[in-house]
């Protein structure tokens, strides 16, 4: 199953013990010779602001305390006491909340490169991703490591190689193309062999109008994907399509509808459904964020976030002059306008929107920085209407759920929850950029070398 896959242990019941162990030592007064003080392995991060995840109200002045890779407690620090022995990470003026969820990710090169994309996204705080469509064999068994803790990175999630039409998109990339309904079956089926967790599918008219994968076809994916446990996902762009992905049972979307205002009636449909969608703004945004903001390309963080393809390429006077002139320009900048204001109907109908960002995409442009992206995509979101805790659940419980079919053990700061946090020197409901202001980044319960994660230039 996904998500249970997970290398701890069940937590053992320490929350029983804890006040047990306290009225002893407060019994015994603290001269008491031998045996571990009830705080020993404990870390208690203390007098933070708490944002856990799931929207409600932060705890202006928190104390969490983590053990053995798990959150054991959270509260107010009026009432919750930290053990003798706890090692205090101080926090007071800074924000704890939830390792962000990357949900639409793609990595590049080979597996060396593969862990260096996942050592940045680290370093940005994204403690989890999914790698949707574009991982051969060798990647999805990298990925799999990745899952299971076995690797720097964040906890991965992957589909694998994708499915289109045989001359679909994304062209000339070899993904699984059947032509027939028997081909799809034994791709699908070698897909599951391999342990993957999810079936990805492109439903897009590009770069053809015919060369759409056809809705039986679609069938058949889905309906294979289910019959080996596995999670149909589809990128869409069109609203017939979400339609009839939804009546066959697909709940998980990658971009946004671009043809035509949504009806009522599918928004209501998808709100039923628990339906979540990742709208991918921040590659939209990447194909011009570089001429309109070349400062950004002196950041330390950038530059080294970037691949240095990319870095080079829009470090270029000239190639920011050229694709300021493109002529496609101004209509990609309407299509981001209408996708901003899609997430905001969403929104406002109730239905569920995860953090996704295409990061990795474009086959050799790779506009969009690991990590980097992710904290922009909030930005992105909060800018397009949502406010602040809004983008930060969606980039925390909403995609955590999304990842782990049901009630995550992550993403969520919580008693019993995998201890994945990070820590921020400012306010992100007050300035969502501050979510990129990382301090400290947890990982399992383990304080990250962010110095060895990412060389800054
Ligand atoms: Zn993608």
């Amino acid at each position: 199953m996904v998500g249970l896959g997970y290398a701890h242990a069940m937590r053992p019941p320490f929350l029983s013990l804890v006040p047990l162990l306290l009225g002893t030592l407060i019994a015994c007064g603290p001269s008491q010779p031998s045996g571990p003080l009830p705080g020993a392995g404990v870390v208690a991060i203390v007098g933070g602001q708490l944002i856990d995840g799931t929207g409600s109200d932060p705890i202006a002045e928190s104390v969490v305390l983590v053990r053995d890779g798990r959150i054991e407690t959270v509260g107010p620090r009026s009432s919750t006491p930290v053990p003798d022995g706890a090692e205090v990470v101080a926090a007071t003026g800074q924000t704890v909340m939830p390792g962000l969820v990357e949900t639409h990710a793609h990595y590049h090169g080979d597996l060396d490169r593969v862990r260096r994309q996942f050592r940045t996204q680290l370093y940005f705080g994204v403690t989890t991703a999914r790698s949707i469509g574009a991982d051969p064999p060798d990647k999805v068994a990298l990925m799999l490591e990745a899952h299971a803790g076995q690797v720097t990175a964040p906890r991965m999630y992957t589909a694998g190689l994708g499915f289109s039409y045989p001359d679909g998109f994304p062209p000339g990339s070899p993904v699984n193309r059947p032509h027939t309904d028997d081909e799809a079956r034994q791709m699908v089926a070698a897909l599951a062999e391999q342990g993957v967790h999810f079936v990805k599918m492109w439903v897009n008219r590009m770069p053809t109008p015919g060369m759409k994968i056809t809705p039986e076809m679609r069938t058949t994916v889905v309906e294979q994907a289910i019959v080996h446990d596995l999670v149909p996902v589809a990128h869409i762009i069109e609203e017939a399509d979400l339609a009839q992905l939804l009546d066959l049972g697909v709940r998980d979307f990658l971009h946004t509808v671009e043809d035509t205002d949504i009806s009522q009636d599918l928004l209501e449909r998808l709100r039923e459904t628990g339906t979540v969608l990742s709208p991918t703004l921040t590659n939209m945004h990447a194909g011009w964020l570089w001429i309109d903001h070349p400062e950004l390309l002196d950041d330390p963080e950038v530059r080294a976030a970037f691949e240095p393809e990319a870095l080079a390429r829009w470090s270029d006077p000239a190639h920011r002059d050229e694709a300021a002139a493109d002529p496609t320009l101004e209509g990609r900048k309407a299509r981001l306008a209408g996708a901003m204001a899609f997430v905001n109907i969403l929104t406002d109908a109730g239905v569920r929107v995860a953090v996704g960002t295409d990061s990795g995409a474009g086959n050799g442009t790779w506009n969009v920085p690991q990590g980097w992206g992710t904290h922009h995509e909030l930005e992105l979101y909060v800018e397009a209407g949502l406010t602040p805790m809004q983008a930060i659940v969606a980039a925390t419980q909403t995609g955590a759920t999304l990842l782990s079919r049901g009630e995550p053990e992550f993403g969520i700061l919580a008693a019993g929850k995998v201890a994945d946090l990070i820590v921020l020197n400012g306010d992100p409901l007050a300035d969502i950029a501050n979510t990129r202001d990382i301090e400290r980044v947890m990982q399992r319960g383990e304080w990250l070398d962010r110095t060895t994660l990412m060389t800054i230039p």
